[in-house]
């Protein structure tokens, strides 16, 4: 066999299921909507839920540490990657989610990655839910501790799986808000469980940050509960428009981290641009309330409307709303359809969600106007009874 033979096989044996993937590249910034191959698309795919990838004072912020601070950090941050604008973000960070202290690491991904391999080891249990982020479950077996599934958001069968480790050094840990079915993990359950177990309780915020909660803080924010949660995680990559993840929890926590956590020690720090961004972004959050109401207004139109057209959603209160297909082909003809009619709708099939339960999923943003949604209801009815998804 030559030595690319392997990669070629397995790559038609992923085309055969459906599930070949590619890119497509933008030639625009990322707003509600992109230019791809000088088409103008209607962006309903996109992470930036606030619309702040393009916000002209977060450019601004970007552009003003450049000059400052020029470009790349130099290091990692144990050694000549800190900047004053690391301590400042981890700082607001703390004050934003209520915390004795937190910390940045490059993406949201290594943040748990680091995490959860640092505090447990095969000494511990983690009980992980079922629809957990791909970075959670590899963070789960870089550890090395015994992984205990519970079902998804079901409180009873974490309860009866927790009781059977009674004893044993325990982690929780759950999205906040997960991204593949879009709905809200039931946290007052979770910090109920966690607290009567003696667990830590660790909730990665990646897609409530910026959107839920009085302040934007999430899903703990969202529930009152900021106390209950031991290791909150999210990412500056999605509503806040810049790039990094971060947690935020108690200072011994921290400093363990900074002592222990592989994916915080050896990368480069993120550049001073990204963290003047982050540091801008989290106070518009915290400061324009308006922007997350119209995004979840707008969410709340749009699922009703599909609903009503005979799509399979599920009524979740979230700006992301996955329409059921069921098949891989089904879900991949549906995006490529939209895409034809220049609105931009990604296919997720497996192995992001479980065999049988391919989908579109739609993320709505703070700017897409009534136009916009109007034109998108239209044509995903229109797609939809072509493909035979609706009659
Ligand atoms: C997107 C996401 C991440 C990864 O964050 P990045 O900053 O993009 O690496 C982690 N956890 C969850 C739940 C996510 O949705």
């Amino acid at each position: 066999m030559g030595k690319n033979e392997m990669f070629s096989e397995k790559l038609q044996q992923i085309q055969a299921a459906g599930l070949y993937r590619r890119m497509r590249y933008m030639q625009s910034q990322q707003s509600a909507h992109v230019m791809i191959a000088g088409e103008d698309y209607l962006m309903m795919s996109s992470n930036s839920y606030l619309g702040l990838c393009s916000d002209e004072r977060l450019k601004q912020a970007a552009q003003e540490a450049i000059e400052k601070f020029g470009t790349g950090s130099g290091g990692s941050r144990l050694t000549t990657g800190s900047y004053e604008l690391h301590k400042q973000l981890e700082e607001e960070i703390a004050a934003f989610k209520g915390t004795e202290a937190a910390l940045i690491f490059n993406t949201g991904y290594m943040a748990n990655l680091g995490i959860i391999s640092t505090i447990a080891d095969k000494n511990w249990v983690i009980f992980s839910d079922r629809l957990n982020h791909a970075s959670i479950i590899d963070g789960c077996r870089l550890s090395g501790a015994e992984i205990v599934v519970y079902e998804h958001g079901d409180m009873e069968d974490l309860e009866q799986k927790v009781e059977k480790y009674r004893g044993k050094r325990g982690l929780l840990v759950s999205d906040g808000l997960f991204s593949v079915d879009g709905d809200i993990a039931p946290v007052p359950g979770l910090v109920d469980i966690a607290r009567r177990y003696d667990m830590l309780l660790m909730v990665d915020d990646a897609h409530a940050t910026g959107v839920f909660g009085k302040n934007g803080g999430g899903t703990a924010d969202h529930f009152d509960l900021p106390e209950g949660v031991d290791i909150m995680v999210g990412t500056f990559s999605k509503a806040l428009a810049s790039e990094g993840g971060f947690v935020a929890g108690s200072r011994d926590l921290v400093d363990y981290l900074v002592n222990r956590a592989r994916s915080f020690i050896f990368s480069t720090a993120l550049s001073p641009a990204s963290i003047a961004v982050s540091l801008a972004a989290l106070k518009i959050v915290q400061t324009e309330p308006q922007a997350r109401e119209t995004l979840l207004t707008n969410a709340r139109w749009l699922r009703q409307e599909l609903c009503q057209a005979g799509f399979q959603t599920w009524n979740y209160p979230t700006q992301i709303i996955s329409v059921f297909v069921g098949r891989p082909e089904v879900a991949v003809a549906f995006s490529e359809r939209l895409m034809e009619r220049r609105i931009f709708v990604s296919a997720i099939r497996p192995p992001t969600v479980p065999e049988g339960t391919s989908r579109l999923r739609i993320n709505v943003m703070a700017t897409h106007t009534k136009e916009d949604l109007t034109r998108a209801i239209i044509t995903i009815k229109d797609v939809g009874s072509e493909l035979g998804v609706i009659a």
